[in-house]
């Protein structure tokens, strides 16, 4: 039980430590959705203020440097944001937020232009990663919006090329353990930045990947899965982005969610095997001891109240078995039989056998008694030397005779030779008595009546039974 309840504890804890990271990574999945989400509608704005402002003819109209400085404001300086440009209709710059005159680049063959181009109704379209043409080859990703001719026709496009150093960033401060990861992809499948960063994971294309079907899915959720990647089985958490077409995917290694509980799991397992090893066998020990002392009790017990001669009740024993059969007796309204068996001329035979022979017949002599007895209510006492003491609750005086005589002729057919007898062998006289309780309060009496009946027996003869 005790190991069962300690399993229990620490299978629950294992599902905490999951629990728990899930929570996190749910979060931290959600705050980084929040603020990705703000900077991109700030983006947004900023590329339709420049929509919008390319339809005035009063901004058109102005000098350069003030056109330049009204359509893209204090936006276009911010961090991460390389450059705001307007393309024409064959994708050639035609006004650029990084100088009055318009680097010459043709973007006419990227794919944020000719989707512009293809699509009417595109709106605010988010490229897959690419380098960047104007920056050196940074990893970089754009935001377009259509120009288009007051007939509707294709007029150009508006630009916002970010870096994605502001991914990076963004998920670089981040803590997820030492195998954690986490990652922005777009809903088509293409990686735009993933922690811990690898520049050659930023634009590869992971629809095959069973991590991305369950991304999309469901709109958020989480799952446990082995990333095709580097093979480490994690926790994934993900979410959808509501407003744009992006995924965000935080996964934390599940060697790093058990870690702390791996180790704990071991000290209280190990300390609880150990204490539940040693309780086993302290309790074997302790059931030992106590079995082997109640042995021996027992035992005690049966020397104190058999004699140790014989094997029968002892003097003691048989005041208690009277008391309780006298009261019985008493209470039932029964007759009461009672023995007293005497060896013939014992001292004689003691004297021509010697002591210990003696001690053998009267052994034999006892054992013949109690194998005579057959009832389980009966029993056979030694009173004293060689004399006993058979007791016969509930029954009245013709049994009693009869079970007398079966002692005595038992005892007879024992054959053992006595040759100072007159009959040649070990013989016994029995005295025997039957009392109703109520003629006498007194068990003594009993007793009496039957040592008096013996002595008849006796000088009538011996080797023979005598009632009162
Ligand atoms: P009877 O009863 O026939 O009149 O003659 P008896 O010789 O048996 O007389 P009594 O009953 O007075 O003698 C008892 C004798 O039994 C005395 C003793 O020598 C012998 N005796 C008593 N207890 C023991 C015992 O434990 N072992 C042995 N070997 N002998 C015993
Ligand atoms: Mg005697
Ligand atoms: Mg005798």
């Amino acid at each position: 039980m005790m190991l069962g309840l300690c399993a229990i504890v620490l299978y629950q804890s294992r599902r905490d430590a999951l629990d728990r990271t899930r929570e996190t990574s749910h979060n931290v999945a959600l705050i980084a959705e929040r603020d990705i989400e703000r900077n991109f509608e700030l983006y947004g704005l900023s590329l339709q203020a420049v929509v919008d402002g390319l339809h005035r003819p009063d901004v058109m109209a102005l000098p350069l440097h003030l056109r330049r400085l009204l359509l893209f404001d204090r936006a276009a300086t911010a961090k991460y944001l390389e450059s705001m440009l307007v393309l024409d209709e064959s994708g050639n710059i035609v006004i650029d937020s990084a100088s009055d005159v318009p680097r010459k680049r043709n973007f006419a063959d990227r794919k944020y232009f000719t989707v512009q181009r293809d699509n009417p109704n595109v709106g605010l379209y988010i490229s897959d990663p690419f380098r960047s043409r104007l920056h050196d080859g940074a990893p970089s990703i754009v935001l377009s919006r259509r120009l288009s001719h007051l007939d509707g026709s294709f007029a150009g496009a508006v630009v916002i090329a970010i870096d994605l150093e502001y991914f990076h960033n963004l998920f670089a401060g981040l803590s997820l353990g030492s195998h954690g990861s986490v990652a922005l992809i777009g809903r088509d499948g293409i990686m735009i930045m993933r922690q811990p960063y690898d520049p050659h994971i930023i634009g590869r294309d992971i629809t095959g990947a069973s991590t991305f079907q369950h991304f999309v899915a469901a709109q958020e959720g989480s799952f446990s899965d082995t990333a095709s990647i580097d093979g480490v089985r994690r926790l994934y958490s993900f979410k959808n982005f509501p407003h744009l077409p992006l995924i965000i995917m935080v996964a934390a290694a599940e060697q790093d969610i058990y870690a702390a509980w791996r180790q704990r799991a071991l000290t209280i397992g190990t300390l609880m095997l150990g204490f539940g090893f040693g309780f086993v066998v302290l309790s074997a020990v302790l059931g030992a001891q106590l079995r082997r002392r109640m042995r021996a009790e027992s035992e005690l017990q049966l020397l104190a109240r058999t004699d140790d001669l014989t094997g029968l009740h002892n003097r003691r024993t048989l005041g208690e078995i009277l008391d309780s059969e006298w009261r019985r007796a008493r209470r039932t309204r029964t007759v009461f039989s009672l023995l007293f068996v005497d060896i013939d001329r014992f001292k004689a035979y003691n004297d021509a056998y010697g002591h210990l022979a003696g001690d053998e017949a009267l052994a034999a002599v006892a054992r013949c008694i109690g194998e005579t007895i057959r009832r389980p209510a009966d029993s056979a006492a030694r009173y004293g030397g060689e004399e006993f003491i058979v007791v016969l609750p509930d029954t009245a005086a013709a049994g009693a005779s009869l079970i007398a005589e079966k002692i005595r002729l038992a005892i007879s057919e024992l054959g053992i030779e006595h040759a100072n007898s007159e009959y040649g062998r070990i013989t016994a006289s029995i005295g025997a008595t039957s009392w109703q309780p109520e003629q006498n309060s007194d068990v003594t009496a009993v007793i009496k009546a039957a040592d008096e009946a013996l002595y008849i027996a006796k000088t009538m003869g011996r080797n023979r039974v005598s009632s009162s």
